[in-house]
């Protein structure tokens, strides 16, 4: 067999880049083996504020202006819905968080999205005496449906082998690689934490967070909006929200732990007062690098292996903006971004 990519991971990276593949009329096979859970368990959320401290996400606003069609397009090529815009509300701790944020609401990549009003809390089962920030423009992409949909594609394409990848298997020769049965031209590895086991790519300086959610049902809160306290709460429909997330450098199990879903009950305690049910805890590990800058580029030996990596705490932003750039750089020569771009770190 022959094709063009081998795509190593099918998560938001790895559906990215298949995406510009197909795009391109490049012919790939995907392999997947379920070892990671980040992008499946991910919240989903887009937003281009970071919510601690009111200032902009990195290239956040010129990512969102291509993630946004990106899904849309996937939307309507399934007939499905993945983007699900939502609002922000930011509940604020103390008058001068509330100066703040009206301090930032002028900033020129921000007042799009940025609501310069105090909003008043009506809702007595939520915690919130400051009021809220709004954000606007924001919202979700259900990541879990949209990974699921496109493997059941990959599948009736017979473009997806749901096994591992065995590094050991890779012959080069001259401009081409060979693996088991496949001759392919490039390979790109989208594994996410399991970079780890990467022989080729694993210098490079991950520093990894996993996160852990759980999923409630409150039927008595009542809110239609994504409330960003001490955790968020993101409403999911039928009284039920997902409720996250933690960030623990230590853990690297994928296992959701007493430990992690305590935190969240406690934090939780702070933002809302009325009762619910647990039904569901997820946990997943954040592919996240040292310099808090995804990973693009190719092998500085091997030329026909690639890396798309180090999304982070954003796959869902960044995860388009940087499959186009590596796929430019493969099939066009374009240079890749100094910041997205695994130059900055030697071998
Ligand atoms: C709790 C939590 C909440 C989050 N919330 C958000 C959010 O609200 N918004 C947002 O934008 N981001 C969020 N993220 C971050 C987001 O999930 C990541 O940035 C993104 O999922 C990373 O995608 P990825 O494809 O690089 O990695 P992964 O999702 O880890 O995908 C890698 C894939 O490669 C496969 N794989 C690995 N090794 C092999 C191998 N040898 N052979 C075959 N397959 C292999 C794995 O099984 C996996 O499917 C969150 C993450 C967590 C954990």
């Amino acid at each position: 067999m022959k094709v063009d990519y081998i795509i190593v991971g099918l998560g938001l990276a790895g559906l990215a880049f298949a995406e510009q593949l197909r795009e391109h009329g490049k012919t790939f096979v995907v392999f997947e083996d379920n070892s990671q859970t980040s992008s499946n368990v991910a919240g989903g959320m887009y937003n281009p504020v970071i919510l601690k401290r009111f200032t902009p996400v990195w290239n956040a606003v010129s990512q969102l202006e291509l993630a946004m069609p990106f899904y849309k397009k996937i939307e309507e090529k399934f007939e499905s819905q993945y983007d699900y815009p939502i609002e922000i509300y930011r509940s604020f701790k103390s008058i001068e968080e509330q100066n703040n944020w009206f301090a930032t609401c002028d900033h020129p990549a921000l007042s799009e999205f940025m609501i310069p009003k105090v909003i008043p809390n009506e809702n007595e089962a939520v915690n919130a005496p400051f009021g809220f920030g709004k954000l606007q423009h924001t919202g979700r992409i259900y990541t879990k449906k949209l990974l699921n949909d496109y493997k059941a594609f990959l599948r009736e394409t017979n473009s997806i082998r749901e096994i591992s990848f065995d590094y050991d298997d890779l012959v080069f020769t001259d401009k081409i690689v060979k693996y088991q049965d496949i001759t392919v031209s490039k390979i790109v590895f989208c594994e996410g934490f399991g970079l780890k086991q990467n022989p080729f790519f694993n210098y490079l300086p991950m520093q990894e967070a996993k996160g852990e959610l759980i999923t409630i049902k409150a039927p008595n809160l009542k809110i239609d909006y994504l409330l960003k306290s001490a955790v968020f709460v993101l409403p999911l429909g039928d009284d039920l929200y997902k409720v996250g997330a933690t960030f623990n450098w230590k853990d690297k199990s994928l296992e959701p732990s007493e430990e992690g879903k305590n935190e969240l009950v406690e934090k939780l305690k702070t933002v809302i007062n009325v009762p619910y049910e647990i039904i569901n805890q997820t946990a997943g590990i954040r592919p996240t690098v040292k310099d808090r800058r995804p990973l693009v580029g190719v092998h500085p030996q091997y030329k026909s292996l690639a890396i798309l990596n180090g999304l982070g705490t954003r796959g869902v932003m960044i995860a388009p903006t940087a499959a186009k750039m590596l796929y430019e750089f493969l099939e066009e020569n374009k240079e890749i971004d100094k910041e997205y771009c695994i130059n900055r770190f030697e071998k």
